[in-house]
């Protein structure tokens, strides 16, 4: 897609928009905001994780605290550093606002009425960036993209998704980094979870982010 300045302006202010508004959503009853957006970036690749914590909201920023360590620490070895990643690649999510705790532990999964109320934003971004590289991170934003039953399945593998619009895109599914999880700790996990950031090491878009200038 050929793509002049006028477009890319007429994007930025559109992204600069829905983000603004994003801020002002109290349509969820269970959830706690303020809903959380990272740096407004029309970038070619976009990062979905499946939504902020409690230290999220309350820093206005995704992943910063144990699981987005983690989560830099995987894309360091890469070429890209937090403040870098978080300049120049967009960090969306299924849900916007904080679920709460779950009684028996860990943070509660968005339900299903959240997640499709939730669901304008990501999409908004995604339409917006149309990136050629999407990296959904954990089993609820995979299964936004992609059928997945086990993550096993597909993470290690690049797959393909086409909007409802016509585009199409790269998909690299990553595990949550979650501290609770131990998936990408163990075998298959961890020799999977090294297969997919080789697989995004190598990609275009990923290289040309690499390669932009600030
Ligand atoms: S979770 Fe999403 S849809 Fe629900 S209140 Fe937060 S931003 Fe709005």
């Amino acid at each position: 897609m050929v793509r002049t300045n006028t477009d890319t302006a007429s994007r930025q202010t559109a992204l600069n928009a829905l983000h603004a508004e994003l801020e002002t959503c109290r349509c969820c009853p269970k959830m706690i905001g303020p809903a959380v957006h990272s740096e407004s970036v029309l970038s070619p690749v976009m990062l979905i994780g499946q939504a902020p914590g409690t230290r999220e909201i309350a820093q206005l920023k995704p992943f910063c605290w144990t699981a987005g360590k983690t989560l830099f620490n995987w894309f360091a070895p890469l070429g890209l550093d937090e403040p870098t990643f978080r300049q120049r690649i967009l960090i969306s999510a299924v849900c916007r606002c904080f679920p709460g705790k779950n009684p028996k532990g860990g943070d509660r999964v968005p339900d299903r009425d959240e997640i499709a109320r939730c669901e304008r934003w990501w999409r908004g971004e995604l339409e917006l960036l149309q990136p050629r590289l999407l990296l959904p991170v954990g089993k609820l934003a995979i299964a936004q993209l992609l059928p997945v039953a086990r993550l096993d399945a597909v993470i290690g593998r690049q797959l393909s998704y086409r909007a409802p619009a016509g585009w199409e895109a790269d998909v690299i599914p990553l595990p949550h980094p979650s501290g609770a999880s131990t998936w990408f700790k163990m075998e298959p996990g961890r020799t999977l979870l090294a297969q997919a950031l080789a697989l995004i090491a190598a990609h275009p878009a990923w290289q040309s982010v690499l390669n932009a200038a600030d």
